[in-house]
């Protein structure tokens, strides 16, 4: 029928502007390299921050003692205990407590923010008090994993230079959130000091190299993403300070703020970016991370029912709902391999309410979700490309050495298909000889961990 026809061209049009051929990623790899240097010429030279860490020594894996972690980025944040035992034993022990944000946290107070996370932290140490306790007048260390783009003074100060991912706490922006966090601890009565101030992606490269020397890139895919990578210090012409003994300093890239004239934007995207809270900004985020893919496809969705009548003569209108379409729900119906796609209807009902889907529409649905995460996927893949390439990685060494890349994040973990896909792309741009000197190793909590050991090595107490 004629609506049948229209839906189709809706679809096809909407996977044609979204295509990545590997002549464009290339592209967007390039693109991506000349920003790097942009980046680290000057300080605004870029969209890329390349912000300089301060971390220009990772574990090497005599890290010794009990260390914190607090890791804030977006969704939940964790505290965590970690006991480290030194090059013989390594990461001996590791607690964590988990708690999520609650939304109206998200657009309140810094205080408020810093509060509720200082409480956790009073909660988390209270329970332990017995076990773990500190030698008289030695404070509690803490590596604070903080995963929003930070300014950096020094390896535990740094001022936020904005928010992402869905915060907005504007009295928070442009302050020392090591001082505020401090600030709250002492609001609770809680007796530690922030060793470290460390970005996600900084972390999971700290946690990946205490257990793999090869581990020098580090990209986080969950609710945002970002990626982060071992520069050596000469090439970062920014760089007043002296020079590192190791010659090297890692690099917080932000790159979810990247943007390119050869990014495939959509409508929807562009739509969906001039409603969001902070419109023009992380551009390559919204097209690749976890927050945004749902919310995308949710988009798509809607459009086909208001013009061509997808799910009857009425627009449901749960799908009018921003943001009601998360990521692991298109996940669960993209992963969908009942002969009937059980699970698509199943989601559609309870997520969207809508009934009574014909197997040929839940099987669109399906190719809108694989559309939409194969250039989220494709575009991640390019962004790694990219890094790879600054780094001269991109071509192969005789001495059969490996680049790892550290992964983290939710949508990595769980996504199956955007991870395989990933992985596809980055071998495929690599070609067949430098594809497989390339890995990819997922550490869970790497930034967690990563931050303890960061706040190890900058312990007072050494
Ligand atoms: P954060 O990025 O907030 O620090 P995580 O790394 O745990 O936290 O990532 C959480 C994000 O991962 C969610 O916002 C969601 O987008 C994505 N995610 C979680 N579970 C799944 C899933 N099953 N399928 C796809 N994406 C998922
Ligand atoms: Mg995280």
């Amino acid at each position: 029928s004629g609506r049948w026809a229209c839906a189709r061209a809706l679809v096809k049009e909407f996977e044609e502007k979204c295509g990545t051929p590997d002549a464009r990623l290339k592209q967007i790899a390039d693109a991506l390299t000349v920003e790097m240097h942009a980046g680290l010429a000057s300080e605004g030279g870029s969209k890329l921050k390349m912000l300089i860490s301060y971390v220009d020594n990772l574990p090497t894996g005599d890290e010794e003692g009990i260390f914190y972690a607090l890791d804030l980025g977006g969704t939940n944040f964790r505290v965590l205990r970690v006991e480290l035992g030194g090059r013989e034993r390594g990461v001996v022990h590791q607690e964590f407590a988990e708690a999520s944000i609650p939304p109206a946290l998200m657009s309140g107070s810094s205080d408020a923010l810093f509060d509720y996370i200082a409480e956790k932290l009073a909660a988390f140490v209270a329970d332990e008090e017995r076990i773990y306790e500190q030698p008289a007048g030695k404070e509690r260390e803490l590596g604070f994993t903080f995963s929003f783009p930070v300014m950096q003074n020094s390896i535990n100060s740094g001022t936020l230079i904005r928010w992402t991912k869905g915060f907005s706490i504007d009295d928070a922006v442009g302050q020392d959130v090591v001082v505020e966090i401090t600030k709250a601890l002492k609001r609770k009565g809680v007796d530690m000091r922030v060793a470290a101030l460390v970005n996600d992606t900084i972390g999971t490269l700290a946690g990946g190299r205490h257990s793999n020397p090869d581990v020098s890139v580090a990209v986080i895919l969950g609710t945002g993403s970002n990626a982060a990578y071992v520069e050596r210090a000469q090439a970062i012409p920014k760089w007043h300070g002296p020079l590192p003994k190791s010659g090297e300093m890692a690099i917080n890239m932000e790159w979810g703020n990247f943007r390119s004239s050869h990014l495939p934007l959509t409508e929807y995207d562009s739509a969906m970016d001039a409603e969001s809270l902070n419109p023009g900004e992380q551009i390559f985020e919204k097209l690749i991370s976890g927050m945004y893919l749902g919310e995308v496809l949710r988009r798509v969705l809607l459009r086909l029912a208001e013009e061509t009548c997808f799910f009857g003569d009425e627009v449901p209108a749960k799908l009018k709902s921003p943001f009601i379409l998360r990521t692991p729900e298109m996940s669960a119906m993209h992963h969908d391999t009942s002969a009937d796609l059980k699970v698509v209807d199943d989601k559609l009902r309870s997520i969207l309410e809508i009934s009574h889907t014909s197997l040929k529409k839940r099987r669109v649905v399906v190719e809108l979700c694989d559309i939409t995460a194969s250039r989220g996927a494709r575009l991640a893949a390019a962004g790694i490309f990219g890094v790879l390439k600054k780094t001269g990685k991109d071509v192969v060494k005789d001495n059969g050495e490996k680049t790892i890349i550290a992964m983290d994040g939710g949508l990595f973990e769980h996504y199956t298909e955007y991870r395989k896909c990933l992985e596809k792309t980055v071998f495929e741009l690599l070609g067949d000889t430098t594809g497989s000197s390339v890995v990819f190793q997922h550490y869970n909590d790497g930034s967690g961990i990563g931050a303890a050991l960061l706040a190890a090595s900058h312990s007072l107490y050494l």
